[in-house]
């Protein structure tokens, strides 16, 4: 097991094969990955990374053994973690973390990240319980919304097409708060129970639908809010009478009792807000989600200036609900892995070129 400080922030490129629409218009491909290198070039610029992925089809699982396992095992020694995926919209993201997840549907973070939890918990049950929680939260405009409430199906309907807004009477908002000793919680939000994989399942197949129902128009809304699914992990060491002082028992379990959280968030799309027609709403809701992928860039990018972070220098958690509901996540004994997420596309090459500069900060 490396030491929990060796690097706090990983970053990753996925790419995607050009899809049939923009085989249709007839865009090339002009990204170029370096062979044997995670090295990406676009035009004159050339970007190192900790890993490259590109559209072969056996990315998913790549991207899972190397960037994501380390951290589901992590999650059994008690430390958080968070997995980000970043990108324009259409460049993949949801693809790469799973969050549009259809019953049987394999590829995807989350469901390997949930194949190798309940895997982990069968072969160490017999000396450890173990207590699972799921929560699905999508932020948009600054404004949690709970993509587990029971009522979050049938409350769509009464959306107001114009803003998006949902009023729910009776209901108070979901906040962010701190504990004493530093952990963050969602106050008024849903967290369930599970104990199967299938029932794991269920709640990430309920929230992803509630998300793409949750407006009027659905590409719209998952393109603008960041959705973070997030699992934790309570564990309490079980007494063996039989075997009182055998320490082979819970090896790199430390303590009697640790509890570790996961968040795994596919974040609203990068490209710029556009002021379209007279749609002042529209913009608005673009500069609100500016907010919380310029806060998390910041944040980011001061964890990983070692620099900076040896003179203490103030890590902006504050700005932003995305990056206050990270912050106990990000940095300190936590492991981040920032995706950026890419299309191949001539016609994207200008975006394309802003993830990967944003993702090259974030190193
Ligand atoms: P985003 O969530 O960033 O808006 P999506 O994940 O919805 O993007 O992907 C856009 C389209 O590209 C979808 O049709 C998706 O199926 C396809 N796609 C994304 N990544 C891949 C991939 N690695 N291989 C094949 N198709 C992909
Ligand atoms: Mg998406």
């Amino acid at each position: 097991m490396e030491a929990a400080e060796d690097c706090c922030v990983k970053v990753a490129v996925h790419i995607r094969p050009l899809i049939g629409d923009e085989r249709l218009q007839g865009c090339e491909d002009c990204v170029t990955v370096i062979p044997g290198k995670p090295q990406v070039q676009i035009g004159t610029h050339s970007f190192t990374f900790d890993h490259v992925y590109g559209s072969t089809g056996s990315s998913s699982s790549a991207i899972f053994e190397e960037c994501i396992a380390p951290l589901v095992d992590g999650l059994f020694q008690g430390y958080n973690a968070t997995v980000l995926a970043y990108g324009q919209t259409g460049s993949g993201k949801t693809y790469t973390m799973g969050t549009g997840f259809k019953d049987g549907c394999q590829t995807g973070i989350i469901p390997q990240v949930m194949n190798a939890l309940f895997g982990k918990i069968e072969t160490l049950k017999h000396q450890t319980e173990f207590q699972l929680h799921v929560s699905f939260i999508e932020i948009l405009k600054e404004e949690v919304r709970d993509l587990l409430d029971p009522a979050s199906l049938c409350k769509s309907e009464t959306t107001n097409g114009h803003t998006g807004k949902v009023t729910v009477p009776g209901k108070p908002p979901i906040q962010i708060r701190e504990t004493s000793n530093g952990v963050i919680t969602l106050a008024g939000s849903t967290e369930l129970n599970v104990s199967t994989l299938k029932e794991m399942a269920a709640c990430l197949e309920q929230g992803s639908l509630s998300r793409a129902t949750g407006s009027t128009n659905m590409n719209n809304q998952s393109s603008r809010s960041h959705a973070i699914f997030t699992i934790t992990l309570e564990q309490m060491r079980k007494h063996n009478p039989a075997f009182p002082g055998d320490s082979s028992l819970n090896e790199g379990m430390g303590e009697e009792y640790l509890c570790a959280k996961l968040h795994l968030v596919d974040l609203a799309g990068s490209e710029r807000a556009k002021r379209t027609g007279s749609d002042g709403l529209r913009f608005k809701e673009g500069v609100h989600i500016n907010r919380g992928l310029l806060a998390l860039g910041n944040v980011i990018s001061a964890l990983g200036d070692e620099k900076k972070r040896k003179e203490g220098v103030h890590v902006p958690y504050r700005d932003s609900k995305l990056t206050r509901l990270l912050q106990d996540s990000l940095g300190g004994n936590s492991r981040t892995v920032m995706i950026a997420c890419i299309s191949p596309a001539d016609i994207n090459a200008e975006e394309t070129l802003n993830t990967l500069k944003y993702a090259n900060r974030a190193r």
